[in-house]
């Protein structure tokens, strides 16, 4: 049996005085328990915060995205080693928003990926199809495809990355997908994973997840957890989404 984990993505939310309360309310409300993590990925500003009110507690934390890049004459970008040096575990890659409004690529994502491993982080590679992508029937081949591009670039390495399935129609649209569309999606995924000799990796589902649907995605079969985006703003919410 697979591990549960719950990650929150905080987006681009929060300051320092409203963070300090979460970060405080989930180092002092969660227990480590065996077999069930939880995390925040925040903005990039905040990882400082994170890392020194979160240390020592049952909780990790990390960024939303990193750079491909190492070093180097890349204004505006953040290394996954800086990311790495605030005691960051986790560095999402993919994501939708990330795609849609940076024009990310499969192979950018893929890039990204290796490079939040070559620092230390584990890389949470996010994918999934359009509204439009589902009604044409291509979701299957859409995430094979975004998945396929990371294996190409990891190779072995990929065994060491969670995957979170992210419907694009299921994001921030208060719209789940049903537990069964989702097992669907992630079982053809562990396949995948599977051949490329990453079948145990996490696979964690995300859209409007919640305290209410947690438990029922949760329990199904390749469902390891969630990335859970406005829910995770609520750290009860985040908390009950975990121990679900
Ligand atoms: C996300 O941003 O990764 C996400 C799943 O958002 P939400 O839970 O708000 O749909």
């Amino acid at each position: 049996m697979r591990d549960r984990l719950v990650v929150g993505n905080w987006k681009m939310n929060g300051d320092r005085a409203s963070n300090a309360r979460r970060f405080d309310a989930l180092a002092a409300g969660w227990r480590a328990r065996p077999g069930r993590a939880i995390a925040v990925c925040v903005p990039f500003p905040y990882l400082a915060q994170a890392s020194e009110r979160l240390e020592g507690s049952a909780v990790t934390w990390g960024a939303q995205d990193v750079s491909e890049h190492a070093s180097g004459a890349h204004t505006g970008e953040v290394s996954a080693s800086m990311v790495a040096e605030f005691g960051s575990r986790y560095a999402i890659v993919g994501h939708s928003e990330r795609r849609q409004s940076h024009a990310e690529s499969d192979a950018l994502v893929a890039a990204k990926a290796r490079a939040a491993l070559g620092a230390g982080l584990v890389p949470i590679v996010c994918v999934g199809e359009t509204l439009a992508e589902r009604e044409a029937g291509t979701t299957g081949a859409v995430v094979e495809r975004q998945i396929g591009a990371v294996i190409a670039g990891l190779g072995a390495a990929m065994a060491r990355c969670v995957v979170a399935y992210e419907p694009v129609w299921a994001i921030g649209t208060g719209r789940t997908a049903s537990p069964e569309q989702a097992q669907e999606v992630h079982a053809l995924l562990r396949a995948r994973l599977g051949k490329a000799g990453a079948g145990e990796v996490a696979l964690l589902y995300g859209g409007s997840v919640k305290a209410a649907n947690a438990a029922a995605l949760f329990g199904m079969a390749d469902v390891d957890g969630g990335l859970v985006g406005g829910a995770s703003l609520d750290t009860d919410e985040l908390m009950a989404i975990g121990a679900a």
